[in-house]
């Protein structure tokens, strides 16, 4: 058989040999043991908080060696694609800081000299590679339908072709196959002048009995029985599969590591095949387990439709971004907790991440740990940085509180910044959302009674306690003046002002000071429990204070 003829009668259109393309895509030139890693998504979907793993993984890998991390979307299915997808994608890799070197931008837009990075625009070199393999005799057309194989195997239904699976048929199908898988170059015409449409096959020459020893970064040693199958490289429409565009764009990309799901752990055999047909060497990869979340006592796989499932959740429901990144990251490298505890001021890139400390089977999500995580995170920030976090998301999701929170920026300032700094920094959210019940009562507009003072006291000293405390609060008074006021006060009304005192003889008491901090507290706030109360009456100012005193003993 003339292979050549057989491939230009197959690609007439294909001008140029792989020697040209290697030309557009010189060898890359980096620093020894840099890495070269890519997050290839298909926009079939909305992106999963799944991706986000592979994602960081990969960016983590290249920029920690100083190598290169791009995006090429795997745009080779048009029926699948979801509209807005590709834009979703991009949008939320730069919304959790996932910054890539190279690939696709929003609007058709690309930057990085290895491109196309979209699939879809990269037909001719698929091509050119295709027709390559079918002058080496390393694929064949075939004009078979799907439906006519499904017919052809009496026994088993798979419509596939392979290499040694056939000698185990009925005599009369093991000939039909080879039929197939030995076309001739006058069958090929026939079929070609008739217009019939045809899928490029590889002719395996792989034997299942043969194992090929691999290592995976992650799983470590595998041991891959060889391919058998003749699958599919073109689809009828030129398209290439997810193995053979894999195969020619890792290459031809310079990927030094390949790191995706799991799912892909079962075509591994075809890649190793098709990396040797094609004379590539091959990339190192990593196959990442799916997470998993806890169902009553057993673990299952965290699927698409799970809550916690879509990253779009995370940002309406106000996880700061840097939050979900150390969730992720903790749930990446099993020190990375350790590190965090002693590095509380640094940033997440300067965790030295590393392949050995991931687990091999899949990381548990838990939503109360990605809140211990944000609190964490939020905890750490400065009012400022809050601050600009809070408009960010109240402007998208909650749009009258962004317009109070910028309506006195110093104001909501001073009150995010209540309890920061420190040693102990408050924890009060883990969520944007959680801001605006914290901070409503600084607010008239927000301002609601959420508990009220105990009936247990009598309401005429109640009444004396708010006015008398009105009367003398002056917003200049440091901690220890303003509480000594709180102390006069409450001995004059024979609420004990020493707790000691109080302990050790309550019923000669109608209360102690502490009982006397919180009517003063309900008063101001509507609430029994607040952060450092001297601190929230300075902040309101002596006006709010005065005024939210009076109402209340008026209420009485
Ligand atoms: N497009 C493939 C996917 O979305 C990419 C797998 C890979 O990273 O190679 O699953």
């Amino acid at each position: 058989m003339d292979y050549n003829k057989l491939a230009e009668l197959l690609f007439p259109h294909i001008k140029g040999t792989p020697e040209d393309i290697e030309e557009r895509f010189p060898r890359r030139t980096l620093p020894e043991g840099a890495k070269v890693t890519r997050i290839a998504p298909s926009p079939t979907g909305f992106m999963h908080f799944g991706t986000l793993f592979p994602a960081r993984i990969a960016e983590r890998l290249a920029h920690q060696s100083g190598g290169v991390f791009y995006l090429r979307i795997e745009d080779t299915d048009s029926k699948r694609e979801v509209k807005g997808a590709e834009k979703d994608i991009i949008e939320t890799l730069a919304y959790y800081q996932i910054h890539f070197d190279e690939g696709a931008l929003a609007d058709e837009k690309e930057f990085g000299i290895y491109g196309p990075y979209r699939q879809s625009q990269r037909g001719e070199i698929y091509q050119t590679y295709a027709k390559q393999l079918v002058r080496e005799g390393k694929a064949y057309p075939c004009f078979t339908t799907e439906e006519e194989l499904m017919a052809l195997h009496a026994t088993d239904k798979k419509a596939e072709i392979k290499n040694k699976d056939w000698h185990n048929n009925p005599d009369a199908e093991k000939e039909e196959i080879k039929k197939l898988r030995d076309i001739t170059y006058e069958q090929a015409e026939e079929e070609v002048a008739k217009g019939n449409p045809f899928v490029l096959r590889i002719l395996s020459d792989g034997d299942p009995e043969k194992k090929t020893p691999f290592v995976d970064l992650i799983k470590g040693k595998l041991e891959v029985p060889e391919n058998d199958e003749d699958f599919v490289l073109l689809k009828s429409d030129g398209i290439p599969t997810y193995h053979f565009a894999h195969a020619v764009d890792d290459h031809l990309m310079g990927t030094t590591h390949v790191i995706r799901g799991e799912e892909w752990l079962p075509s591994l055999a075809k890649h190793i095949m098709l990396f040797r047909y094609l004379g590539f060497r091959l990339p190192k990869y990593m196959h990442i387990a799916q997470l998993m979340k806890m169902e009553g006592n057993s673990k299952k796989k965290l699927s698409k439709r799970d809550n916690g499932a879509a990253v779009s959740d995370y940002r309406e429901n106000g996880y700061p971004p840097v939050s979900v990144n150390e969730y992720v990251m903790t749930l990446l490298n099993s020190n990375f907790e350790e590190w965090r505890m002693a590095n509380a001021d640094k940033p997440y890139t300067e965790f030295p991440f590393s392949i050995k400390k991931m687990s091999t089977s899949g990381a548990l999500f838990d939503f109360d740990k990605l809140n211990d995580v944000s609190k964490n995170a939020i905890s750490r920030m400065t009012a400022d940085e809050v601050y600009a976090g809070v408009v960010e998301w109240a402007e998208e999701y909650d749009a009258e509180f962004a317009d109070l929170l910028k309506a006195d920026e110093n104001y909501a300032k001073a009150i995010l910044a209540i309890g920061r700094g420190g040693k102990k920094p408050r924890k009060d959210f883990a969520v944007w959302k959680d801001v605006k019940p914290y901070m409503s009562y600084f607010y008239d507009g927000l301002f609601s009674a959420e508990d009220t003072i105990s009936d247990s006291f009598d309401k005429a000293d109640v009444k004396q306690i708010l006015t008398r405390f009105a009367e003398v609060y002056d917003e200049n008074d440091d901690n220890n003046t303003w509480f000594e006021k709180i102390k006069t006060i409450s001995e004059s009304l024979n609420f004990a002002s020493d707790m000691k005192a109080y302990k050790a003889n309550p019923e000669n008491y109608k209360g102690n000071v502490s009982d006397v901090s919180t009517m003063l507290r309900i008063a101001v706030t509507g609430r029994t429990n607040s952060p450092d109360m001297h601190e929230i009456m300075r902040i309101l100012g002596k006006e709010r204070v005065i005024d939210r005193l009076n109402k209340a003993a008026n209420a009485l």
